[in-house]
């Protein structure tokens, strides 16, 4: 495929999906490169948002989407110390990450942005130091798109950026994440999420514990130091 468009869109995830609509509801003939196979596949999010967020976005979700729905955030310090924020109504929602974007491509696709899978851009293509287009390998075959525009949702790797020589994310915000989902978990309250401080649990961030409907628990953690697995495995042995 050799061809020109309004708008290309490297990336399948949540903004670039986003991106991919409003571009197409404004009329723009949109396409959306995602390097996977399938949209959401694999996952890396907690999938804890925000409520308000969400409207100011204008988007409801279907209800196989929203895993539960929480009031509030109990906080331990190092030293074992509790706070806790608690509202008389829910203020996020735990969402399934892969049925999220899965929704925000069809709601995409639905405005008329074609998505290409298996598609991974390679570089930008420049013309008098604009961006033209993308190069990108579709099922191992290199192919050009031009286009009036290029959006870059590829997340957090700036892969695109750094080719280019533009400014990349900064790498000292960066943290190592991690995170399990557990079964049956006791002790915790339905609609209401963990968070643990202190260089034990993660230095530099925080343990959270978010429960969803069906009584099992996302329980994950960053670190910008040392084994994220490691914290993990402490944590769930040690978990207060
Ligand atoms: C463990 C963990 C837990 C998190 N928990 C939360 C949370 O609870 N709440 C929250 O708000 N945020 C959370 N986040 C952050 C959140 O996941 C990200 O902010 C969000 O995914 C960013 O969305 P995105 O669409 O920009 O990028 P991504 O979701 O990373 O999507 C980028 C997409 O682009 C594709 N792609 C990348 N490069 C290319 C390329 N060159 N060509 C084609 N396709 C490409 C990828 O395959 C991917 O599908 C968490 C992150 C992690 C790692």
């Amino acid at each position: 495929m050799n061809k020109k468009v309004d708008v290309i869109v490297v990336g399948g995830g949540a903004c670039g999906s986003f991106s991919a609509m409003t571009a197409a509801k404004l009329g723009a003939e949109v396409i959306v490169c995602e390097e996977h196979k399938e949209i959401g596949v694999p996952e890396h999010c907690a999938g804890h948002i925000s409520i308000s967020g969400l409207k100011r976005l204008e988007l409801s979700l279907p209800k196989k989407v929203v895993e539960n729905e929480i009031k509030g955030a109990i906080f331990y310090s190092p030293s074992g110390k509790e706070f806790t924020i608690r509202c008389s109504s829910p203020v996020t929602y735990v969402i399934n990450r892969q049925l999220l974007d899965k929704h925000l491509a069809t709601l995409a696709e639905e405005a008329g942005a074609q998505y290409l899978l298996e598609s991974r851009a390679e570089s930008f293509l420049l013309d008098s130091n604009f961006v033209k287009g993308v190069t990108i390998r579709r099922r191992g075959v290199k192919e050009t798109l031009m286009s009036s525009l290029v959006i870059d949702a590829e997340g957090c790797s700036s892969v695109l950026l750094k080719k280019a020589g533009l400014q990349t994310l900064d790498r000292s915000m960066v943290v190592h994440a991690i995170e399990a989902e557990v079964d049956q978990v006791k002790d915790i309250d339905g609609d209401m999420v963990e968070v643990y401080l202190g260089r034990k649990y993660a230095p530099d961030f925080f343990v959270w514990v978010i429960p969803k409907r069906d009584g099992s628990a996302k329980i994950g953690l960053a670190a910008k130091t040392g084994d994220p697995r490691e914290y993990l495995h402490r944590f769930m042995h040690n978990h207060p």
